[in-house]
């Protein structure tokens, strides 16, 4: 008699980003997976996006996000102006450890 065990192998599929352009002027990241920076350990980095949905703790989530992807010298010369053309001014935050 022989006792069968149905196994299920599923495959994932995982996306990575090989290529990283700026949205507005069209630059290349010379990192694709660390944006911007040149040398591991530096950051230079900006972040615009808008995430929406919910988590619940140890039952999963559900989080669609929007982002777009700006080069730090387009983050200084065209965002910040235009934000502040609009009355915003940035919150200024520090890491050190
Ligand atoms: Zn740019």
């Amino acid at each position: 008699m022989a006792i069968q065990t149905e196994e299920r192998i599923e495959t994932k599929t995982y996306t990575h980003t090989t290529k990283l352009t700026c949205d507005l002027c069209g630059a290349v990241a010379p990192r694709p997976y660390d944006p911007w920076v040149n040398y591991e350990g530096d950051v230079d980095r900006v972040t615009m996006s808008y995430k929406k949905g919910s988590h619940w703790f140890n039952d999963g989530g559900d989080i669609k996000e929007e982002l777009f992807d700006i080069c730090p010298n387009c983050w200084k010369t065209k965002v910040v102006p235009w934000l502040k053309s609009q009355g915003a001014t940035p919150r200024q935050d520090e890491s050190s450890w």
